[in-house]
């Protein structure tokens, strides 16, 4: 018979590890799976300049070996394992590592959902350069294309507000788009064509086809759709703005998921019934399922950064430590 645990947290992104800490200080120490690529996005990274506390900036890696280090000096009992399957129809809940005749069973009474998401990628070479001219987040890393010459590649909303945050920065940016106009919404295009026109570019019908560079990316190589015309462009950054997938197969007949596959909580849920509950009495982070609850980028299709990822991991832990012993009053 699996040990009942307090609380098991599955993934180890900024999310997960600031749950287990303050778990573990508030004598809940968590048992957590967190994965075999354990760290997260982070650690696909290099230089990180927005996470505070840093004042000279942080290669990714490192905050993500600290964030580890932290989380088990207070107790954190850490597995270098993926979660391959969960049963959350009946309490204690069960989580499943490892297949076949290898497969473990966990039991608990709460469970932090913290698995993250990944940046849909073109798969055309460019995710070796992740970091090193390739980005997913102009948030993250616009300021380092400081008058660079850049491209990004989406037509959706989320790919106008990554202009919006390269522009500051960039010398130009000039957007590809697969189609010959874009998904945005009419007041984005607006803001980033017509308000920016001096700066801001687009090539139509148009789609990446491979990189270049030695150890860092030096130019793009394109195809125009309608021509067949192929074309190496000299370039400082990519940036892809095609979209998340949050990692949450695992967990889709488990919990309630959005259309987009995103853990609903009740905290992204507020304008449903759920809402109407009085907030104190609630708890933010619970998923559909009582007992389960999310945090991180899994959740937030939002805002997608280390900090609030680590915020959200607080939060869940605070609503965990009140789920189980009625108040939470780590610090
Ligand atoms: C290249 C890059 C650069 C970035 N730069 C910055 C930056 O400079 N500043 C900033 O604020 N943000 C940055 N971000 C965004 C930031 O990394 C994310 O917002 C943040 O990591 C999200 O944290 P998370 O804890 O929600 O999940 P993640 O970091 O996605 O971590 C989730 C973890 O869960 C694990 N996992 C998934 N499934 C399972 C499973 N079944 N079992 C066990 N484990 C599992 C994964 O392997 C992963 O380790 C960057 C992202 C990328 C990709």
């Amino acid at each position: 018979m699996a040990e009942e645990r307090n609380v098991i947290i599955i993934g180890s992104g900024p999310a997960g590890y600031t749950a287990a800490l303050y778990l573990a200080r508030a004598r809940l120490s968590a048992l957590m799976f967190i994965g075999e690529q354990w760290g997260g996005q982070l650690m696909l990274t290099t230089e990180v300049e927005n996470y505070p506390g840093f004042s000279q900036g942080i290669m990714g890696p490192d905050l993500m070996t600290e964030m580890r280090k932290q989380a088990e000096r207070f107790g954190t009992e850490v597995v270098e394992a993926n979660v391959t399957s969960v049963d959350f129809s009946n309490k204690p809940f069960k989580i499943f590592v490892g297949d076949g005749e290898q497969r473990k069973e966990h039991q608990a009474k709460t469970v932090i959902i913290s698995t993250g998401a990944r940046a849909r990628m073109l798969n055309v070479g460019e995710e070796k350069m992740l970091g090193r001219g390739v980005s997913t987040c102009a948030v993250c890393d616009a300021p380092f294309f400081k008058d660079k010459v850049t491209y990004t590649v989406g037509g959706g909303d989320a790919a106008m507000e990554e202009v919006l945050a390269l522009v500051k920065h960039a010398k130009e940016v000039t957007l590809i788009c697969r189609r010959d106009e874009f998904k945005a919404s009419k007041i984005m295009q607006k803001r980033v064509l017509e308000d920016n026109k001096d700066k801001v570019k687009v090539l139509w019908n148009t789609e990446v086809k491979g990189v270049k560079g030695e150890g860092k990316l030096e130019a793009i190589v394109v195809e125009n759709k309608k021509t067949g015309e192929k074309q190496t462009l000299s370039t400082d950054g990519l940036f892809l703005a095609i979209g998340h997938i949050p990692e949450t197969e695992i967990f889709k007949e488990q919990v309630e998921l959005d259309k987009k596959g995103y853990l609903v909580t009740h905290l992204n849920s507020l304008k449903s019934e759920v809402a109407e509950k009085v907030w104190l009495e609630d708890y933010p982070t619970m998923t559909s399922v009582d007992g389960v609850f999310g945090a991180g980028d899994v959740v937030d299709f939002r805002y997608r950064q280390a900090v609030t990822a680590a915020g959200f991991g607080c939060m869940a832990a605070l609503d965990v430590e009140r789920y189980l012993t009625g108040t939470s009053q780590s610090w």
